[in-house]
């Protein structure tokens, strides 16, 4: 199939691609996070297409877009006063809850379990374009499974070109990483996934909120996790990511003794000039995490290639979205850590 690219203030970008939507189509969408694969939520044959499109593990469920909060009610039930209160502060922005889903949903969106994640992205055309398709909009990110997410319309295109029906070119995208993920559909508030919102941020509203540990760790194989999305490899380049952590002429001077022809280095601006000679990536400001969840993506993308065999990595220690940054090298690295004793 070929591939339409639609500026996202193109006259007929709202009517064509919503159009596509309604007709089961794919259209990959822009948000404040990353570029969304999207299809109709509600509508089994189109959210097929979506996991076929991404190659994604049939058990791994995606998250149901709405251009206002108001349409909650419709898509869950058990809506608690503080998930309303998220909603009030947060959306439209980088924060997706899971809430007890309604039997309406199907099983293909939610891979069958009794909770549906739904979030209302901050990005005007996207929202225009649930608007207008009538139905909430099934988006993981429009990356290849396994791969960094799609930050720009250029990445979706090396990623999806062929297999979607669109793409909505919304330039790149603000946040850089994921939305955040709270799991309100009972017990304590679980994040499980980090990202624009912090922690900081949901525990002014929540009071209590449980860190999950696949946040932090790699699940084992068999474990059972509560959102199976968590136990599969994720952001991950082909070579393979190593987190050097500690001050950074300790950690350059171990990253210098082991670099071999074809490895590379992601690293702070301000560190550079410590890896002179070893062609380094930035990808953002250490006193800026802002700027690090915006660079990410595209960087790790830029060190995809066959013959990249050791990324080594520099990983932000602050708070903020600093800890979704954290995550997502954690996870694109399998959790390897070099830590400050060991250089
Ligand atoms: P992506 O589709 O790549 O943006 O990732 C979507 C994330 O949302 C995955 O980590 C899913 O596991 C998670 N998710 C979606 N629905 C649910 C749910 N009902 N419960 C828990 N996690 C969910
Ligand atoms: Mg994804």
């Amino acid at each position: 199939m070929d591939t339409l690219r639609l500026a996202a203030g193109g006259p007929e970008t709202v009517r064509i691609a919503s159009a596509i939507l309604q007709n089961g189509g794919l259209v990959a969408l822009p948000t404040e996070t990353v570029y969304g694969l999207g299809g109709n939520g509600l509508d089994p044959a189109a959210v097929r297409k979506i996991f076929e499109a991404k190659g994604r593990p049939q058990d791994n469920p995606l998250i149901l877009h709405v251009a206002s909060a108001s349409e909650l009610d419709g898509l869950c039930h058990s809506i608690s006063v503080a998930a309303r209160e998220l909603a009030r502060r947060f959306w439209p922005g980088p924060l997706t809850m899971v809430l007890p889903c309604r039997e309406s949903i199907p099983r293909e969106t939610t891979a069958g379990l009794d909770t549906v994640a739904v979030r209302c992205p901050a990005c005007d055309v996207t929202r225009e374009i649930i608007r207008a398709a009538g139905v909430p909009v099934a988006a993981p990110s429009a990356n290849r499974s396994g791969k960094p997410s799609t930050t720009t319309a250029a990445h979706v295109l090396h990623d999806m070109d062929g297999r979607i029906n669109a793409v909505v070119d919304g330039g790149p995208c603000r946040v850089g990483v994921e939305s955040t993920i709270v799991d309100l559909s009972g017990g304590v508030p679980r994040l499980l996934r980090p990202g624009g919102v912090t922690p900081e941020q949901l525990r002014e509203v929540l009071g209590e909120l449980e860190i999950d540990q696949a946040v932090t760790a790699q699940p084992a194989g068999d474990a059972v996790v509560r959102a199976p999305g968590m136990k599969y490899k994720h952001y991950a380049p082909q070579g393979q990511v190593l987190i050097v952590a500690g001050p950074a002429e300790k950690a350059a001077a171990y990253v210098r003794k082991r670099f071999q022809p074809g490895d590379a280095v992601l690293c702070f601006a301000e560190e550079l000039s410590l890896y002179g000679g070893l062609a380094p990536t930035a990808y953002g400001s250490e006193r800026d995490p802002e700027s690090l969840a915006h660079g990410l993506f595209a960087a790790l993308r830029a060190l995809d290639r066959a013959e990249v065999k050791t990324i080594y990595a520099r990983c932000p220690e602050c708070g903020g979205v600093g800890y979704a940054v954290r995550n997502r090298l954690g996870k694109a690295a399998g959790f390897q850590i070099v830590t400050e004793d060991a250089l």
